[in-house]
């Protein structure tokens, strides 16, 4: 028999702790709570405060995540542990529920335990995991990438313009500061990860879906282009002749977009490709541009996708740079390759999702997020939400306490399938 998700969750509850972290804001800049700001420290201190209401161990771990425990009972032997987790920092000037909506989902699985009285035969760990968006350090997903060995001295010892640097603000915020010298101890012992958050996206709403089960969380990939011809003065440099680096650029520009659009209609899985900075020198208005460099962010399901246009770009800027008498060089920044979501737990968060009568698809996340990390390290998953409009990362993004409530239902649920 279905059960209605209310039996789960208390949508009053959700929409009153979302409440209380919106009002954790830079008051001129809702909803602004950066990472290592007071503002990120009151929420860290007012989410400590509900996890131990709530009877949860808590510490901060060497990577300064905030881990709330629910202890296995003590005649468990060797228990394992499952994460629920996700963040409550936020980009500037962000939302209310990019982060904060699967905190609070975790929070929500607690309550429903200790209303039922029920043991599960594993810890449980709710965790803010620390600075999940990307910071004036260049780094995301700072507590996810600690847990799976992945931050290191190079990022640690980057320094912002104000001097603050990077490892100091972590160990003043309960962690160590120190690269991790691997995965976090424990990780043969966690059997899952999981994380709901809103789907930044307007698929679910759309089709009026109520979870989407996430397949595989794209790699970023990000290449600098730098074109570079002769700067001239503008009145006298003659048409004939110029090698302008910005029309060979804007010629890039749009030969891009053309390739990504070709590829991502053949691609059924997620694929965008954006070039979203660019720099033009000396960037006179009487002179023609001597040189331009932009910064091309790829993010892929499939790598076939990315190599194939990445070879078509190539291909393709050779026959500009000749044609316009510029030079282009493409270099790539960095590389990540796709994590896939673990096969067994999307089936379980499906089952889960049937049994409370939720309608479900599966999807691609358009955005990075710290279950990328943490899936190399552990069976991991996610599960979206929708968002009105498919905003985000702004004022308006909204979401439904109902459509948390949903989401938390299909957690417990999969809690409970695991527990047995
Ligand atoms: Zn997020």
């Amino acid at each position: 028999m279905t059960k209605h998700f209310n039996t789960y969750s208390e949508p009053n509850r959700i929409a009153e702790a979302v409440e209380a972290l919106a009002e954790l804001t830079e008051p001129q800049r809702p909803f602004t709570r950066l990472v290592f700001s007071p503002e990120f420290s009151r929420a860290r201190q007012w989410l400590q405060e509900r996890f131990e209401a709530a009877g949860l161990e808590c510490q901060i771990d060497a990577g300064g995540s905030l881990i709330g425990t629910r202890k296995a009972p003590a005649a468990s032997e060797s228990p394992g542990k499952i994460i629920i987790g996700s963040h409550v920092d936020t980009v500037p000037a962000g939302g209310r529920f990019d982060g904060i909506a699967g905190v609070v989902a975790g929070l929500e699985a607690i309550h429903f335990l200790n209303a039922q009285r029920i043991d599960l035969p594993f810890d449980l760990e709710i965790v803010d995991f620390l600075g999940e968006e990307l910071n004036v350090w260049g780094t995301s997903c700072l507590g996810s990438r600690h847990m799976a060995g992945l931050l290191t001295d190079d990022i640690l010892d980057r320094v912002d313009q104000d001097g603050r640097r990077l490892g100091d603000e972590i160990e003043r915020i309960g962690g160590t500061g120190k690269p991790a010298s691997g995965p976090r101890p424990d990780a043969q012992s966690i059997l899952a990860c999981l994380e709901l958050h809103i789907e930044q996206s307007d698929r679910l709403e759309t089709d009026q879906i109520d979870i989407g089960i996430v397949t595989d969380i794209p790699g970023i990939s990000r290449y600098s282009i730098t074109v570079t011809g002769s700067a001239g003065h503008s009145g006298t440099t003659r048409m004939e002749g110029r090698r302008d680096a910005l029309v060979t650029a804007s010629d890039i520009i749009m030969t891009a977009r053309e390739i990504a659009r070709s590829i991502a209609a053949q691609d059924n899985r997620h694929f965008v490709a954006t070039i979203g900075r660019i720099e033009v020198y000396p960037n006179g208005a009487a002179t023609v541009p001597g040189e331009v460099k932009m910064i091309l962010d790829l993010r892929a399901s499939n790598e076939h996708s990315r190599d194939m246009f990445m070879e078509q770009l190539h291909a393709a800027s050779l026959e500009t740079s000749r044609r316009e008498s510029c030079d282009v060089g493409i270099e790539r920044i960095s590389e990540a390759s796709v994590a896939h979501m673990d096969d067994a737990l999307r089936q379980r968060l499906a089952r889960s999702a049937d049994h409370l009568g939720l309608s479900h698809i599966n999807l691609s996340s358009g955005a990075g997020h710290d279950m990328a990390h943490m899936s190399r390290i552990a069976p991991s998953a996610m599960i979206f939400i929708p968002c009105k409009g498919g905003l985000s990362h702004c004022p308006e993004e909204l979401t439904t306490p109902d459509a948390i409530a949903r989401g938390s239902a299909v957690l417990i649920r999969t809690l409970l399938d695991m527990a047995g």
